[in-house]
């Protein structure tokens, strides 16, 4: 079994992590399964049966065509889903059972480096599955996603739970001969180890019992959560009837509404979605306060509405059984569980830095509020600012101190120029070059595809797809996943990748103009697949992004940064009527507002990750998500005048799958480190150093998890990273947060 063949990495401004959806397939199951009818069910097919199904199922076929073979999206059905993951499966399954029965001595070759050619079908399934999951979802599939979520759980349990397997690995990890064995070896050799004693491989029968379970039910919980969010984002909305309530709201917002209307069948209205692409460019904008109090409401209340989609239960659930797993694991709580293989090793490191954060955060928030009430004031509007009035005063405060305003800057981002913006920025440090192909199948047409080759030689590197736009049947928010992971176990495999995000379509014929944040999160995505494509390792499991969650975000906010370097500003960033640059006094206001409502983003991060931290380390107390969130809030001193970025009924994150859960504080933990990894350029004198950028390319975005991430990053910086650049970045003080950084305690890897 392969820990991550599937890579998807989500982003801090999406509202729902796609990792999640995968994740719950790949790990857990529903409530009242019966473990042995699963284990009937999936082992019962052979080997060849499983192949002889290939015939009629194209999703069990080998990838075909050029570039080593591409996924076949242009055949996929529904049906064909779950007959081909049951057969990849049992393939699996009969391919481990021939490692654990194994009659020769345990070696890495012929156990270790055996699992990892393990399940090829199966990651091929699961690549097209977790697009549909993700990006193609709709009744048919949520049917299978239910049934064979639980199915996927046991199966993964049924490998980790496998003893003679285990005792195979375990003597590869204790043998004196491991000393021999390459770095990477050893380390995957540790990986291997490490994964199955976390997932319960010591523990007595009953208890594995209990513990696939609980990872069943989990598996079936995580599922009615991501479920119900979705239909909470999709069967809600805003409906505007009439010009005047559309006061405030630039041009092609009102476009995108006109259009989401007569999509859903109401043409003359406008129509704001219940989703954050939707609502926070209307809570900027609108000048009707009611309305934007309405439009927040609906929002901040996605499965908090005691209806059939109310996912506060689910989420009790959720945290008992996670808590009942981690004392069976022999953790305190969950979130030690969590932590004991991050880079942060344990919560209490996790929190201080947070709390490091936090005050300054707070102070800043309250400066913000102050600047909005007294603008507010000077307008004669005689309010107390409430959550739905921070994005819309904010905007005003921004034009008003800055003289920058969004719209005016949105002019000069067009998607397709910032892409080939982007093209160039690879070019430059990794020395990629892009080329459109078509010879390549899609499952929506809005789908593109780049040929990824070495600028100087031409060597192929790998692909890269883009789903831009936002559809109906898309999760919200932004992510890369890998359909291939690079890897040369049996013979170079190069990687697919692809970035995926929700840009509204502007009208036929007109380039899309996105937003500067907009612009940074396609930046941001663009990093999760540069790490992807500049992987350079031997072991698919330590491929491209499958490092720990608290390193993963590095290189893709590090990458962020680029986009506001002059070159690319001056090459890319061009009037979309006009062609021409962006004036260097815009560029010098931006940069002037660069630390601006940071007091805001801040909170409204670090409130959630607070409140997924500490509802991990409650323990098996009953919980309440309402009082909890409400009460937790309260002894943080959370300004009223914002929410969470994600409330616990909505947060997808934690609540979706367990891959993010107690894992929220990843976003800045791993900012700690782009923005200290980025000062390494600043002190070189450019963005686009040679020296570093390979430096950067051999230690960080090349090596996968090869290597304990503290040690890479020694690698490539020469020390630990420091906090100060962070606080730098945000415009906080410095001063207070010295004893805090993500300075990791010495990895448990005995991998060098
Ligand atoms: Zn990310």
């Amino acid at each position: 079994m392969k820990f991550k063949s599937i890579a998807i990495v989500g982003l801090l401004s999406s509202c729902l992590a796609p990792t999640q959806l995968i994740q719950a397939q790949m790990n857990r199951a529903e409530n009242g399964f019966n473990l042995k009818y699963n284990m009937e069910s999936t082992t019962q097919l052979t080997t060849a049966e499983a192949i002889s199904t290939a015939v009629d199922n194209p999703l069990l076929a080998g990838w075909k065509g050029a570039f080593g073979g591409t996924p076949l999206f242009d055949l996929v059905k529904v049906a064909d889903f779950k007959p081909a993951l049951e057969s990849g499966m049992a393939e699996r399954l009969s391919e481990v059972e021939r490692i654990a029965k194994n009659p020769a001595a345990p070696t890495f070759e012929n156990t270790i480096a055996a699992m990892e050619r393990t399940g090829r079908t199966l990651d091929r399934v699961q690549a097209v599955y977790g697009v549909w999951s993700s990006a193609m979802n709709n009744a048919e599939f949520q049917l299978v996603e239910r049934e064979m979520s639980p199915k996927l759980a046991a199966f993964s349990d049924k490998i980790t739970q496998n003893e003679a397997l285990f005792r195979r690995i375990e003597a590869v990890y204790n043998s004196p001969a491991k000393s021999r064995l390459t770095s990477e070896q050893q380390r995957l050799t540790w990986l291997y180890h490490t994964n199955f004693v976390r997932a319960g491989a010591r523990l007595k029968p009953d208890a594995k019992m209990r513990l696939s379970q609980i990872n069943q039910q989990l598996a079936g919980l995580f599922t009615r959560f991501s479920q119900n969010q979705l239909a909470d984002e999709s069967e809600r909305f805003l409906v505007l009837k009439s010009e005047a309530e559309l006061a405030g709201l630039p041009q092609s917002l009102r476009d995108a509404a006109a259009e989401e209307a007569t999509a859903k069948k109401m043409p003359g209205a406008w129509m704001v979605t219940n989703t954050r692409s939707s609502v926070d460019p209307f809570l900027t904008y609108s000048d009707r306060r009611e309305l934007r109090e309405k439009a927040w409401k609906m929002f901040v209340n996605r499965g908090d509405n005691g209806d059939a989609h109310d996912n506060n239960a689910i989420i009790t659930e959720i945290l008992q059984l996670r808590a009942e797993r981690a004392k069976l694991l022999g953790y305190p709580t969950h979130a030690h569980w969590r932590l004991d293989d991050k880079m942060a090793k344990t919560p209490e490191r996790t929190m201080k830095l947070m709390e490091a954060v936090w005050k300054p955060a707070v102070a800043r928030v309250r400066e913000e509020v102050a600047d909005m009430q007294a603008l507010a004031k000077k307008e004669g509007a005689d309010i107390k600012i409430e959550p739905w009035d921070y994005r819309y005063y904010a905007e005003k405060v921004r034009k008003d101190r800055y003289d920058l305003d969004q719209n005016e800057v949105k002019q000069y981002l067009q998607l397709d120029k910032l892409r080939e913006g982007m093209f160039w920025v690879a070019g430059e440090l990794f020395n990629f070059n892009f080329t459109p192909v078509t010879n390549v199948a899609v499952y929506h047409p809005d789908v593109r595809v780049w040929e990824v080759k070495n600028k100087t030689t031409g060597k192929h590197i790998g692909l890269w797809y883009f789903d831009p736009f936002a559809r109906e049947g898309k999760s919200s928010g932004a992510w890369m996943n890998a359909y291939r992971n690079q890897e040369r176990v049996d013979g170079s495999i190069t990687t697919i990748v692809s970035n995926n995000s929700n840009f509204v379509k502007g009208k036929p014929g007109e380039p899309v103009l996105i937003s500067w944040d907009d612009a940074t999160t396609l930046f941001h995505e663009f990093g999760h697949a540069l790490h992807g494509l500049s992987s350079n390792v031997t072991y698919p499991s330590l491929s491209g992004t499958s490092v720990a969650t608290d390193y993963v975000e590095f290189p893709s906010q590090i990458l962020e940064r680029w986009i506001s370097t002059p070159e690319v500003l001056q090459k890319f960033a061009v009037h979309y009527r006009t062609g021409k640059p962006i004036p260097q006094n815009l560029v010098d206001r931006i940069e002037r507002a660069s630390a601006f409502n940071q007091g805001f983003a801040t909170v409204e991060y670090l409130s959630s990750a607070l409140v997924d931290m500490k509802m991990h380390l409650a323990g098996a107390q009953k919980i309440d998500p309402d009082a909890f969130e409400r009460n937790t809030l309260a002894e943080l001193g959370m300004p009223s005048e914002l929410v969470m970025r994600h409330r616990t009924p909505q947060f997808g994150h934690v609540f979706s799958g367990d891959g993010y859960s107690a894992g929220y504080y990843s976003y800045i933990w791993s900012d700690v480190i782009s923005a200290d990894a980025y000062d390494a350029f600043v002190e070189a004198g450019s963005p686009y150093d040679k020296a570093v950028a390979e430096r950067l390319r051999k230690y960080v975005f090349s090596v996968g998890n090869t290597i304990d991430p503290a040690d890479a990053y020694r690698a490539f910086r020469g020390r630990d990273p420091k906090i100060e650049a962070l606080m730098r970045k945000r415009g906080f003080p410095v001063n207070d947060s010295k004893k805090a950084k993500p300075t990791p305690a010495k990895s448990k890897a005995k991998s060098r």
